[in-house]
Order: C-alpha cells, then structure tokens, then sequence
C-alpha cells in the first residue's frame, strides 16, 4: 500500500512538473533593441514599443502554429518591426553622419549553421529578407552595398525608394545629433553616439520550431550618426547573430564595434558548447562580465533547444519579448 502510495505521488509529481516545464517553453523571443536612458521614454513611447513587440511576437507565433520554421518565424517577426517606424530597422531606421539610410541584417538557421547576411543596403523593403535570400539563392554569406541591392532587385525582393525609411522623428534626432557635432566636433560622427530618446531599438529575433531547430536573426539601421560605408555587428555572423541546434540561438544588440570585437554570439555559443554553461550563464559572462570590462554597452536575447529562453545587457534596458508553446506571451523593456 505505501509503496503504492509513493508510486502514486512520484507520478502525480512528474506530471506537474512535466507540465509546468512544457507550458514555459519558450518557442519565440525578440527584441527591440538596447536603451540607455529610461527617463526618455516618454509612457506614449513605452506603450507603443510594447504594442509593437507583442504585435511582431504574435505574428511569428501564427507561423509556428502553423508548422512553420524557425526561419519563417524569425523573418515574419523581424519584418514586422521593420515596417513599424518606431524601430531602427527598415522604415524609421537612423542616419548616417551624411544623411543617408544603410540598412544591416543577418539570419542563420541552427541545423545546418548555413547564414546570410546583407551591409549597408540602400533600397531594400525588408533586410532581412534579403540576407534570407543571400542565404538560400546564393552561394554567399555577406553581401554589401550595390551588390546586396542589386541582388535583392535580382530575386523579386520589394525595393522601395531610399525616401521610403525616413520618419519626421528620427530626421529631426539627425539634426539634433548634428548640432551636437557641432559642439563637441568628433563625439558624434564616428558612430559613437546614441539617439537622443536614449534608445538605439535594433531588432532581432530567436526562434525554435516544431522540428526543434533553432534560427536568430538580426535588422538595423545601425548606430545614429555613423560614417557613411560602417558596418555593425548586426550583418556579422558570430557577432550580432548565431545560431547552432547544438547550443542556442542569439540575436545581439548595441554598440557594434565592441560587439565584432569579442565575437559575442559565437562567444556564448562557445562557451555553452564547450564549457557546458546555460544560455543564461553564458550570455550573462559575455555581456556582463567580458563586454561590460571593455565598455561594450548592450545586450542580447538567446533561445535554447530546450526553449529556455535568455536575456542579458548591461544598458539600462532591453526591450524584449517571448512567447511559449501555448501562445503567453511576456513583454519587458527595463528589469521589471
Ligand atoms: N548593434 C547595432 C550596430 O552597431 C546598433 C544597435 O544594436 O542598435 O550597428
């Protein structure tokens, strides 16, 4: 009768657990980019950035209802936050120190660790579209400049006219940063500088599908008031985005040229891989530890196979969110 009893609870046991496991798999989890400074947010902006999350994060969860892939839920959502003007990426991205919109992204699928990437793209709808085009029509991983419009024209990608991702708000942060360089000449030209609402808003998204394979994707416009022909971390495999089956997929966001410089995706995957750390754990090593020592301000999203999902930065905020299996989702910008 006891053993019975025993018998009975471990299994009563099992099962909730078994449950409560399954229902916080996490299938989705995007962002929206870095902030540095909470106090400009003002509550209309902090209300729309959820908004535009939970919409970007549901509409990748409609993919993976239906047996979609990794890398249809990436690119579903990351198009939607580049056709949302609030983001910096597709329309609304920031400008260049002359004026100009160049547009990064990358993607890369888990499985089979194949990548494509676009730099400094000029007329192209969607980005990430294209670097998913690099990936699957050509034989390349990085395409930039005319090449990577030319090509994306090429396979029947949108191309819009460069006008197409210039919003009044982020024309009149370019004037405002110019005024700035003006100033204090040399803070701003070089791409150091932050937009003034304190939000650099990247995209980026990770996702595991139904098959169990992993994909993470990247979009930006880059750092505001970057010299014309930089290139970030977004667009670099290994450095703004990674994605292996055999440890997490990451998507990175925030000042690229620290980020480039430690290779921090590729670091988080390593360092899960080789020295059996969680996703949590190694994301938090990577940006906390090794990027925040070097002044390497920003953060990353991080999904492994077991959908644990992870998310670590040393600005002041990260807007993020997540979505299970069952379709709950979860939205944060700051720690909350
Ligand atoms: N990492 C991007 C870049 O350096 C900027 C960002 O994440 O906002 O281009």
């Amino acid at each position: 009768m006891k053993t019975f009893s025993l018998l009975f609870t471990a299994l009563w046991l099992s099962s909730v657990v078994g449950a409560v496991c399954a229902e916080s798999k996490v299938v989705l989890v995007i962002h929206g980019g870095a902030a540095s400074d909470r106090a400009k947010l003002t509550p209309e902006m902090d209300k729309r950035y959820r908004a535009g999350l939970e919409e970007a994060v549901k509409a990748g969860y409609e993919v993976f209802k239906k047996g979609g892939s990794g890398l249809d839920m990436v690119e579903t959502s990351i198009r939607r936050m580049e056709d949302n003007p609030d983001f910096n990426a597709g329309k609304g991205a920031v400008f260049t120190s002359a004026g100009r919109n160049e547009l990064d992204a990358s993607i890369m699928e888990g499985r089979n660790l194949k990548a494509g990437a676009v730099a400094g793209v000029t007329v192209v709808k969607n980005p990430i579209s294209a670097a998913r085009a690099v990936m699957e029509k050509s034989k390349h991983v990085l395409l930039a400049g005319a090449g990577a419009n030319a090509f994306a024209k090429g396979v029947g990608l949108q191309i819009v006219d460069p006008s197409y991702f210039r919003t009044k708000e982020r024309w009149a942060e370019h004037k405002e940063l110019l005024e700035e360089e003006k100033k204090k000449p040399g803070t701003t030209g070089a791409g150091l500088s932050v937009p003034s609402t304190g939000e650099w808003s990247t995209v980026g998204a990770v996702a595991l599908d139904g098959s169990g394979n992993l994909a993470a994707g990247t979009s930006t416009g880059g750092m505001a008031g970057k010299r014309w022909g930089r290139v970030g971390d977004s667009p670099i495999i290994g450095a703004g985005t990674y994605a292996d089956n055999e440890a997490c997929g990451i998507s990175a966001t925030g000042h690229g040229e620290f980020f480039i410089r430690y290779a921090v995706a590729h670091d988080i995957v390593a360092l899960m891989k080789y020295k059996g750390l969680t996703v949590q754990a190694a994301a938090d090593e990577v940006v906390n530890k090794k990027l925040k020592t070097a002044g390497g301000s920003g953060g990353v999203i991080a999904l492994d196979r077991q959908g644990r999902v992870a998310a670590a930065y040393n600005s002041e905020g990260l807007f993020r969110a997540h979505i299970t299996e069952s379709g709950q989702v979860t939205v944060k910008l700051f720690q909350e």
